[in-house]
């Protein structure tokens, strides 16, 4: 072992000097003892979801363990060399490079044992699991559900990892209930920057555990976490209902999150023409009779819909239907436009891979995708779709856009995600907006370079405009400069720059941000 290490700082002296070296010789694998370092060969580690940005890097580390991350980062940590920087990539489902390294180390989490311990609390205690950091959540509620428990709080798209979204903080339709998967994390693993590996808690080095949550891959990298587990459902009552007024689909998805003890999911969409009707009903597999007229291109009309669920187990005693019923007659949507139908708790929770193989079959799922996802405050989401309006043309959007409310009291401020001020409002909801536009450049008159970076700058023109006159900011952002950077965290900034100074002192982590540029 003694001699393993030896010659594995010394290749990793090799790598470090071949990094800086304007004539990169590494060529093929290289001896690093048991780290599983690799020269770039292939273009995953240099691409994302996004395809906007696509930086190579110069190495990627397969890592076996936690030792073999820290031992890189140990290594860079303390050398005086170089300027090499590393990322964490999971799933790769970024749209910005966030988890790209440009000619440093790109670490693929996936590579890690995908190990999955259950720990089945008994009565009045807690359930939970120890999963890898590179593990998908597709693959902890396949394991979770043999044993009748699944996590609380999801995305809508299961195939990111858990490392990956505990970095951002991991927002669905439970959110409002539960909170984000940061509020759902009892325990985490983390290899910070200096090398360390730290088990850290709400108790016991909370804040490592508080800063990597929702902390953009910036402090550490997240090798293990202990997930909070409930029993699962086996049924789920799926609903969906469309309104022509935008008052009234807020107000009735406010009325929805303010009864958690009937309902269990609560989401929504802006349906702006055929396309986005069609393709949002790819995985409800309930027959809608909704034809709406969408008026003219010089004056649209568009419609909402509500997306509602409430699940089987909790309510032993009680028929779901009547439940559903319960909450509908309380709602106001479009006279008969109300549809529910019921579906198995896995097929809900796994509904966008339907969409996702409905696109991939028709070439549509890797193409750009410019989204934008922004956290808008109450008072301001009126003015926040109007804005939207008169950015986008709705008989051309490609995609889908979302929104619904969440709860500000579900979120632990302690951590790093960043939401909108409540600025002495009241305000319990604020609401997430997601613009998740795909944009293929294929056809002869589809969308290509300069297409892209003008649907980019309308996104960012739409995010200035609603930072500075709603107090909207941006979820999973993209700040192209420093002083993006500040004005998002305000002034919650000093604390992030402090935990970085504390945990990744020569900011050789998360490059792919733009947060910090590295220091010798
Ligand atoms: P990556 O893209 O690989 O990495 C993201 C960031 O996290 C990078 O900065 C990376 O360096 C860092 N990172 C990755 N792994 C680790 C680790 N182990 N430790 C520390 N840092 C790490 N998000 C939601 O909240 N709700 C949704 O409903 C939702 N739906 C989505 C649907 C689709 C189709 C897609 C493509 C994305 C969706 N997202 C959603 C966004 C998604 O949560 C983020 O993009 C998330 O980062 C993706 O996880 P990943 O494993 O692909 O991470």
């Amino acid at each position: 072992m003694e001699v393993a290490m030896v010659s594995t700082r010394a290749s990793l002296l090799i790598l470090i000097l071949s990094l800086c070296s304007p004539y990169k010789f590494i060529q093929s694998p290289m001896d690093f003892g048991p780290l599983n370092l690799l020269p770039t060969t292939t273009t995953t580690a240099s691409s994302d979801f996004g395809r906007i940005l696509f930086h190579s890097p110069a190495a990627v580390l397969r890592p076996q363990s936690s030792g073999d991350i820290s031992m890189l980062l140990s290594f860079l940590s303390g050398s005086s060399l170089s300027k090499v920087t590393v990322a964490a990539r999971g799933a790769g489902h970024s749209i910005h490079g966030q988890a790209q390294a440009l000619d440093g180390i790109v670490v693929e989490m996936r590579s890690l044992p995908a190990e999955i311990e259950f720990h089945r609390g008994g009565e009045g205690q807690v359930s939970y699991a120890d999963v890898s950091g590179g593990v998908m959540w597709i693959e902890l509620l396949e394991q979770s559900l043999k044993l009748g428990l699944a996590p609380r709080s999801w995305t809508d798209y299961l195939y990111l990892t858990v490392g990956g979204t505990l970095s951002n903080a991991g927002i669905s339709g439970q959110t409002f209930k539960h909170g984000p998967q940061i509020s759902n994390v009892l325990q985490l693993e983390v290899v910070t920057g200096r090398g360390e590996i730290v088990k850290c808690s709400p108790s016991k080095d909370a804040d490592l555990f508080n800063a990597v949550l929702g902390g953009l891959g910036q402090f550490g990298i997240i090798t293990r976490a202990r997930i909070l587990l409930q029993e699962a459902p086996q049924k789920v009552t799926w609903v969906r209902a469309f309104y022509d007024d935008f008052s009234i689909f807020t107000r009735d998805q406010e009325l929805l999150v303010s009864i958690p003890d009937l309902v269990d999911y609560v989401e929504g969409f802006i349906v702006l023409n055929e396309q986005s009707l069609h393709s949002s009903s790819i995985a409800f597999p309930a027959s809608v009779d909704f034809n709406p007229d969408f008026g003219t291109k010089n004056s649209p009309k568009i419609y909402y819909c509500i997306e509602f669920a409430v699940h089987d187990y909790q309510r032993k005693n009680t028929n779901v239907h009547h439940v559903v019923e319960v909450i509908s007659r309380q709602m106001s949507h479009m006279v008969s436009q109300l549809y529910s139908v019921e579906v198995s708790y896995f097929d809900f929770l796994n509904r966008v891979r339907m969409e996702e193989m409905s696109l991939r079959s028709v070439g549509l799922w890797e193409v750009h995708h410019p989204w934008l996802n922004m956290f808008v405050p109450k008072a301001g989401v009126a003015d926040f779709r109007d804005l939207l309006m008169d950015n986008i043309s709705p008989d051309s959007f490609e995609g889908l856009i979302l929104i619904y409310p969440l709860l500000r009291d579900k979120w632990d401020t302690n951590t790093s995600v960043v939401i909108p001020d409540s600025s002495g409002s009241t305000d319990r909801v604020m609401y997430v907006v997601g613009i998740l536009r795909s944009a293929n450049p294929e056809p002869e008159d589809g969308c290509s370079h300069h297409c892209l970076q003008e649907l980019l700058r309308r996104h960012r023109r739409i995010a200035d405009t609603a930072g500075a006159r709603l107090g909207a900011k941006q979820y999973l952002g993209h700040h192209p400069t420093r002083a993006g950077w500040h004005q998002h965290f305000a002034r919650r900034w000093e604390r992030f720059a402090e935990r970085k100074a504390r945990f990744d002192p020569l900011r050789i982590l998360g490059p792919g941000q733009g947060i910090f540029p590295r220091t010798q």
